[in-house]
């Protein structure tokens, strides 16, 4: 394995600038994962590495070698696609050891590099059959036993498990999981899902209209997100927000709502400042219910009518009205709320954002 260093990578389509001189470090065995709205520049970044792509300038480095005019063969990474790209002619077997094939090596190492590989993916009973007899859940180990065998530096994925139901989604993240802490790669992961580049990724690249708008770790990202813009994109159900200006040391919405300025960002705001206040679902609740009740450092209660609930078994989601936007509570240990019930809500402001309102960045 090897790190990879992306340095003022950059992409131009004509005279669309897809990718904006981005840098990035992903250190040896690191699991990073490129996420953001469709367009932003993820594929586009991912293609580069693997050299399908030319890049307009900037330099790729794999290891100790910049590999900007190596064609793809020649960069040591193997790629794991969305559509799978199996050989529909050939057996499992066949299309896990054919790159090893095509490189002349002998078929004795093929043929254990395969098992070991079908072992890692519990692919063992399905060697002898063709990508049509398989599901969309093994078609797609199987492209991963194909990444794997090949033993690269780096392994790339994009979008792997967008062609997948739910269910299996699921099941295939725990076992890209497992694989990497079993194998210790170095894994550049795209996915439009955020879920997703939470629970596999060590590290998260946000994206945006194609330059970065925030690395960090999922932890990092979710409790101190750089941008309303990354606020919004990580998390489910996605943050809280509205717009509010700083009024006599208070926080004044629209349709008369007030708030206290969180004690985080007391002396970070000035009088008359437009700002973006968020709230994630989870430090909004029926007073009692939340999942932060009774550790809650900063609880400002207000009144707010339920407009409707999503009862989820363990949980059930809130939808209430607050300043004209509408917002997403948490509650534990359910109890029955009628539609249209006016609710006393706990929002805890220790948690909460601010961002200014013109550039969306953080005030913190
Ligand atoms: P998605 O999640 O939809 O795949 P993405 O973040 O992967 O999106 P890219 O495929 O990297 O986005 O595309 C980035 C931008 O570059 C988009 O606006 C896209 O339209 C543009 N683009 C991609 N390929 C080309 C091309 N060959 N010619 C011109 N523009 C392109």
């Amino acid at each position: 394995m090897a790190d990879l260093t992306l340095e003022n990578l950059d992409k131009n389509y004509g005279s669309f600038h897809a990718v904006k001189g981005i840098d990035l470090h992903v250190k040896d065995g690191e699991f990073v994962a490129l996420v953001g709205p469709s367009g932003c520049g993820k594929s586009t970044t991912l293609r580069m590495i693997a050299g399908l792509e030319e890049i307009t300038s900037g330099d790729i480095v794999i290891g100790d070698r910049v590999v900007n005019d190596l064609p793809p063969r020649s960069r040591n990474i193997s790629m794991v696609f969305q559509s799978y790209a199996l050989y529909p002619h050939m057996t499992v077997r066949e299309n896990m050891g054919f790159t090893l094939k095509i490189a002349g090596r002998p078929e004795k190492e093929i043929a254990a590099a395969v098992a070991e590989a079908a072992r890692a993916l519990d692919l063992e009973s399905l060697l002898d059959r063709r990508p049509s007899q398989l599901s969309g859940g093994q078609r797609q180990r199987v492209a991963m036993g194909r990444a794997i065998v090949r033993d690269p530096d780096v392994f790339l994925f994009d979008e792997p498990l967008s062609n997948l139901d739910a269910k299996l989604r699921t099941q295939m993240r725990t076992e890209i999981k497992r694989l990497h802490a079993r194998l210790q790669a170095t894994v550049v992961y795209v996915t439009h899902d955020q879920v997703e580049a939470m629970t596999l990724a060590d590290r998260i690249v946000i994206m945006r209209d194609g330059d970065i708008e925030q690395i960090g770790t999922p932890e990092e990202v979710f409790k101190r997100p750089a941008s309303r813009f990354v606020a919004g994109f990580i998390g489910s159900p996605p943050m809280n927000m509205a717009e509010a200006t700083i009024q006599d040391e208070t926080l004044k919405f629209a349709e008369g709502a007030i708030l206290p300025i969180p004690t985080a960002f007391r002396g970070r705001v000035t009088e008359g400042q437009r700002v973006t206040f968020g709230l994630r679902p989870d430090d909004l609740y029926p007073v009692g219910h939340g999942l932060h009740t009774g550790t809650a450092t900063e609880v400002e209660t207000v009144a707010l009518p339920v407009a409707l609930t999503e009862p989820l078994g363990n949980e059930t989601l809130l939808f209430v009205a607050f300043a004209g936007e509408e917002w997403t509570g948490r509650m534990l240990n359910p109890r029955n709320i009628g539609r249209g019930e006016q609710v006393e809500f706990a929002l805890d402001l220790s948690q909460a954002h601010l961002f200014d309102a013109e550039t969306g960045a953080t005030l913190r």
